[in-house]
């Protein structure tokens, strides 16, 4: 026998049995965005290796080691996006969006990137991505939280998650706080984790979030990034905190969240749980002030985030609120025998077209009575239609309650909308 192919590491078939969760998920975040006026954009999943590289960084985790880079046949570089920020600013400029206008939009998608592949961490995952364009203050920022804790509450996760927020100024006092972090960690340099020692000289910033207790030990005495924040962006900061606090969302500011992205200014925050290990944050972002002009567009005040949906759908599996009643379940299930497939599928079509709400499965392939009548009760249908070669000949139908004890009835393919919707239970104008 021919060895059979496997899928590539990381990248993760999605079977029927948990479609309906990300259906669900999905159908949730689509709505609540639709709500807020968010409008949707769909951009292709590979772009120029260059846009990537002038928009998150050269010396980012993601531009250093997780692109999926290639040549195509051209010898063109592309790289299959590992993040959505990058094109959706590339689509609005290269049609104008930006021009004189704002824009809400969402995204959503797989995304890739070379990562070891762990529960919560895969090479192709997907994120759902809001930006929003040409808003300067702070009322954006709080606008896009308070539609992700409506999000939480709607899908039940709202004790499961926290808020944490940071500022990390403009790109000039960060630049200063940089220079005196750098000054600060350079004569214990020694001491710091391998990775930290190594974004001593590419991403000190990076240094703050960094997973190793001794160095977050050695961060306790460090220069703080707060201190070196400009008025403005002070002053944008506590005009955040406000309406949040206003609103009733609690957060809490953790002056060592930086993003990973070079791109983020002022406000960033993460969501964050518990219940998932390392792979904590389902949900980040913040302010991108500097990156239209940097992919050569006019200054263009931005901000966004992108949330996880592997993440997110293992959480709600963890909390225990996967509603139980997503997964679609038949309805009706028609069982045919002898040779009357197309008496059996144009019934079976005069249902769909009449009584369109509801599941209606025709049993294709044949097999004996009893075969299709085991497969109609595992289907969940609540009544069988069974149509054998007498009934066809004659235009009826025979049908079996399988949910309760009732003799079966036979009625002519006329009366068979109103006799179903009796049974059922569905309402004349249905
Ligand atoms: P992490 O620190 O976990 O690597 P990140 O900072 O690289 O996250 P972002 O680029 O901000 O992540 O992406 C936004 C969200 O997308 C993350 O919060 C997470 O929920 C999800 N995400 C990022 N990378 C992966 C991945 N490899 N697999 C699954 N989800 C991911
Ligand atoms: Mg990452």
């Amino acid at each position: 026998m021919l060895s059979k192919i496997q899928a590539i590491r990381g990248m993760n078939d999605l079977l029927p049995d948990v479609s309906p969760v990300w259906q669900y998920l999905e159908f949730v975040v689509a709505k609540i965005l639709k709500q807020y006026g968010y409008q949707e954009i769909r951009f292709p999943m590979v772009e120029n290796t260059d846009l990537f590289k002038r928009s998150i960084g050269e010396v980012t985790d993601i531009v250093e080691k997780e692109m999926y880079t290639f040549a195509d046949r051209n010898n063109e570089s592309i790289t299959l996006r590992p993040e959505g920020t990058a094109s959706c600013v590339r689509a609005c400029e290269q049609h104008g969006l930006l021009y004189n206008q704002t824009q809400k939009l969402w995204y959503s998608g797989p995304m890739f990137r070379y990562e070891k592949p762990q529960k919560g961490r895969l090479r192709q995952f997907h994120q759902v991505g809001v930006e929003a364009f040409g808003f300067s203050g702070p009322d954006i920022d709080a606008e896009l939280l308070l539609l992700t804790a409506r999000l939480w509450k709607a899908l039940g996760l709202d004790k499961a998650v926290v808020l944490q927020i940071n500022s990390l100024g403009t790109v000039q006092s960060r630049a200063a706080y940089k220079q005196a972090l750098v000054n600060y960690l350079t004569p214990i340099r020694e001491q710091l984790d391998e990775d930290s020692q190594r974004r001593l000289d590419s991403n000190p910033l990076r240094i703050l979030d960094s997973k190793s207790s001794a160095t977050q030990q050695l961060l306790h005495n460090a220069p703080q990034l707060h201190d070196y924040l400009e008025s403005e962006s002070k002053a944008h900061f506590s005009q955040l905190m406000s309406i949040l606090d206003a609103s009733g969302v609690s957060y809490q500011v953790n002056p060592h969240l930086v993003r990973g992205l070079d791109y983020y200014g002022d406000t960033v925050f993460e969501w964050v749980t518990d219940k998932l290990g390392a792979q904590g944050t389902v949900c980040a972002g913040g302010r991108y002030n500097g990156l239209i002009e940097q992919l050569g567009g006019k200054p263009t005040p931005a901000v966004g985030f992108a949330m996880g949906i592997e993440r997110l759908v293992l959480l709600l599996d963890t909390v225990n609120v996967i509603p139980s009643d997503i997964q679609a379940t038949t309805d009706i299930y028609l069982v045919s025998v002898g040779n009357i497939a197309s008496f059996v599928l144009q019934t079976a079509e005069t249902l769909r077209s009449e009584l369109s709400h509801l599941q209606i499965v025709t049993h294709c392939g044949g097999g004996s009575f009893k075969k299709q009548m085991k497969k109609a009760d595992k289907s969940g249908a609540s009544i069988a239609l069974i149509i054998g070669e007498d009934e066809a000949a004659r235009q009826q139908v025979t049908i079996k309650y399988l949910r309760e004890e009732k003799a079966q009835q036979t009625v002519g393919v006329e009366t068979l909308i109103p006799f179903i919707k009796q049974v059922l239970a569905i309402p004349e104008n249905n």
